[in-house]
């Protein structure tokens, strides 16, 4: 039974579906200096809202003035792995596992009022509060180490000793004193082990914990908005929608079990989707197909961009006519990534695709594309 108002807030938020609370002062960072370092050195690639939210992550009471406790929260959204013949088919995509199923912002956010308006009718003094899911400018990874549900893996992802890393972070600061768990111990590290850093596609892990944005394939295919650097596409594999090696090589993620939430298990067509369904989608269909999902983060342009690198690596000669369709595209992006598509697969179809192109492409990007396409196809023989 829980008796303090400290245990009534923790016991909520399991009922909430948290996994994992804890409790810490709301005070200032202890790890802002690295963190101003990480996007001086341009780690943070063209996020620029890292760069402005920065005075505001300093300290949690320029979020909230009144703020005296922060709430960590984290809600699990590990789900049973795919069959390891539709991962490894490379005329199908991954997703990443954090997108399978619904978008976790409004979820979550719906849970966190429920918890304040909780600690609202719980509390016997005024309760000002404020949530924030991921995006907010919060160091949350600081807070939830601070709060012991995990520690801060080389991977840079929160890693709790008995149950991983595949966990959705949030927070809720409120203006009251509450108990604070800083005598107990912190469990796990990651040791001497360096898998993560091993497995990563790209080399974006540069140092334990220190993780270049600009190369890692999750912010490539999610956050930049452009091109992918020519040197990183072949390194991207069937990776359409962010990346998860380097939490599912991670040891203790073979403790993770599966949530309970409903929202995150696999929507039909999320799970390794073949390559060809996705290529020539219209922005109906995307809007339509991925409502209410993380995915339409990338936007149209960015996701299909995603795909027709797949199809690239991919190789085989089916990709060709879709590819040749995505030529005549309304975005440059995409007929550009189309164009480097045709110049991965050759023959002698994405040849003619690529000059008949060339004689009416407008844009100078995907010209560019297109002749350094047929460039590759020249280098290799029919
Ligand atoms: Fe590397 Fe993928 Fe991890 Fe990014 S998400 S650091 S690309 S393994
Ligand atoms: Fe740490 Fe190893 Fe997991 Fe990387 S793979 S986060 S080094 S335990």
């Amino acid at each position: 039974m829980a008796n303090t108002l400290t245990e009534r807030i923790q016991h909520r938020a399991q009922e909430l579906g948290f996994e994992l609370v804890g409790i810490t002062p709301a005070e200032q960072s202890q790890t802002i200096q690295r963190y101003r370092k990480w996007i001086d050195n341009g780690y943070a690639g063209e996020m620029g809202y890292l760069k402005r939210h920065l005075p505001l992550k300093e300290d949690t009471r320029q979020l909230l003035q009144e703020a005296k406790s922060v709430i960590s929260l984290a809600m699990n959204y590990y789900t049973k792995d795919p069959p390891n013949n539709l991962v490894n088919d490379p005329s199908r995509g991954q997703i990443s596992r954090y997108a399978w199923g619904d978008d976790y912002h409004d979820i979550i956010r719906e849970r966190l009022l429920e918890l304040a308006e909780y600690i609202r009718n719980t509390a016997e003094t005024e309760v000002k509060s404020r949530v924030f899911v991921d995006s907010g400018p919060v160091l949350e990874r600081e807070f939830a180490q601070k709060a012991k549900l995990g520690w801060i893996g080389k991977n840079t992802n929160l890693i709790n000793w008995r149950s991983g890393s595949w966990y959705f972070l949030a927070e809720v600061l409120v203006n009251l004193e509450l108990e604070y768990d800083t005598n107990e111990p912190l469990r796990g590290s990651c040791g001497t082990c360096t898998l993560c850093i091993e497995a990563c596609p790209t080399d974006a892990i540069v140092e334990p914990n220190w993780l270049d944005s600009r190369l890692c394939i999750s912010y490539l295919t999610i956050e930049l908005r452009d091109s992918i650097p020519v040197e990183l596409r072949p390194q991207m594999g069937n990776l359409i929608f962010g990346c998860d090696i380097c939490q599912e090589v991670c040891p203790w993620n073979s403790k993770a079990n599966p949530t309970t939430e409903q929202a995150f298990h696999p929507r039909d067509g999320n799970l390794a989707p073949e390559l060809l369904s996705l290529v020539n989608m219209t922005q109906t269909e995307f809007s339509s197909r991925y409502k209410d999902s993380p995915i339409k983060r990338a936007k149209r342009r960015g996701f299909l961009r995603n795909v027709l690198i797949a199809i690239g690596n991919w190789g085989s000669q089916t990709g060709v006519p879709a590819l040749k369709e995505a030529l005549h595209d309304d975005e440059p992006l995409i007929r550009g990534h189309a164009a480097w598509a045709l110049g991965q697969i050759g023959g002698k179809k994405a040849k003619l695709a690529l000059e008949n192109q060339l004689t009416c492409e407008v844009d100078p990007a995907v010209k560019s594309e297109i002749q350094d396409a047929l460039q590759i196809i020249g280098r290799t023989k029919d």
